[in-house]
């Protein structure tokens, strides 16, 4: 078993949203049947992104700029991770977030991603040792409601990875004494959540300032098979389900029902960014989302659009705002 962590870098001015997270460091250590580390993997990466390192990254890392000048290509550095992890390597991590990041780095440095997704130990330990499944407590936290204390010197990717190891047996202890009932639940948490970090992901850039045109736009509305990336045939249209967050589902000739799920921010240019998620419906997803677009269909089309509408206050809003900055700014009469 390989319990991994990362160290990553962003840009809050101008971030590139093929890769809004620069990973600059892999740590992991191996254990043994009884969760003994016997080996341990740290290296940095020279970011290509963003070459100024985040002033909290570096101070909670104590990682220099000068150390990350030095530090490996993320080609380089992780072909030698994958080649240390072996074939058939069962990952571990603390926390959802690290592989969809591995994912899309290794997808803007054209590497092939060898792994699947790995189990969640966060997950895990929110069911078993806290009794209470929707708790994402850090991993420092949790090492401290378990009163243990790992002598590590400082956040780094390879320590959290150690921290996370030491957590993996009173976790497996608690486990062994969890009812069938939650053991249940927690099974299902665990496979929902694979299904989701395996899941396609797409950032783009739109040429749009109004929802409702990027809507319009065939193209950019498509929903890639997150199995094979084919474009795939929707069995709803996009609707909006709250908060401008909007569903579909789709299907592919090969693979069967995709679920996606998309929501747009604006860039600093005024222009909208879409952001969209996919992965495999089963039965009972794609009827939920067959039923909520049936509901969404039966809403009056005046309260439907409603929210589409925000596009329009936040643009009033905009020039209330510069007709005050004018205003102020005007010499006194
Ligand atoms: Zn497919």
């Amino acid at each position: 078993m390989i319990v991994f962590d990362l160290e990553w870098n962003q840009s809050a001015y101008a971030p590139n949203h093929r890769m809004p997270h620069e990973i600059i460091e892999i740590g992991a250590c191996r254990v043994d049947r009884e969760y003994r580390v016997v080996d341990t993997f740290s290296a940095l990466i020279r970011p290509r992104l963003y070459k100024k390192l985040d002033k909290h990254i570096r101070s909670v890392t104590g990682i220099t700029p000068e150390e990350l000048n030095a530090g490996g290509t993320f080609q380089d550095v992780f072909a030698d991770f994958v080649t240390w992890c072996g074939d058939d390597a069962q990952l571990v991590t603390w926390g959802r977030d690290d592989y969809p990041v591995l994912k899309r780095n290794a997808a803007f440095f054209m590497t092939p991603m060898p792994f699947d997704p790995p189990l969640d130990a966060q997950l895990v330990f929110g069911h078993a040792c806290l009794g209470d499944p929707h708790q994402q407590m850090n991993l420092h936290a949790a090492l401290e409601r378990m009163e243990l204390t790992p002598d590590v010197p400082a956040h780094r990717a390879v320590y959290d990875a150690q921290c996370t190891a030491a957590l993996l047996a009173p976790i497996e202890k608690a486990l062994a004494e969890l009812e069938e009932e939650k053991r249940a639940l927690l099974l299902a948490a665990v496979r929902r959540e694979r299904k989701i970090a395996a899941s396609m992901l797409r950032s783009q850039p739109t040429g749009y300032a109004y929802q409702t045109d990027a809507l319009a736009d065939e193209r950019l509305m498509n929903i890639p098979c997150p199995a094979c990336g084919r474009r795939t045939a929707f069995d709803t249209t996009w609707f909006d389900s709250g908060r401008e967050k909007f569903i579909a589902l789709s299907v592919c000739a090969q693979h069967g029902m995709c679920y996606g799920q998309m929501h747009f921010k604006r860039a600093q240019s005024g222009l909208l960014i879409m952001h969209q998620r996919a992965y495999a419906a089963d039965e009972s997803e794609a009827a939920d989302v067959r039923e909520k677009h049936r509901l969404y269909l039966l809403t009056p089309l005046k309260k439907r659009h409603h929210r589409l509408n925000m596009d329009d206050a936040l643009r009033m809003k905009a020039e209330m705002k510069s007709a005050k900055a004018a205003k102020d700014g005007a010499p006194d009469a």
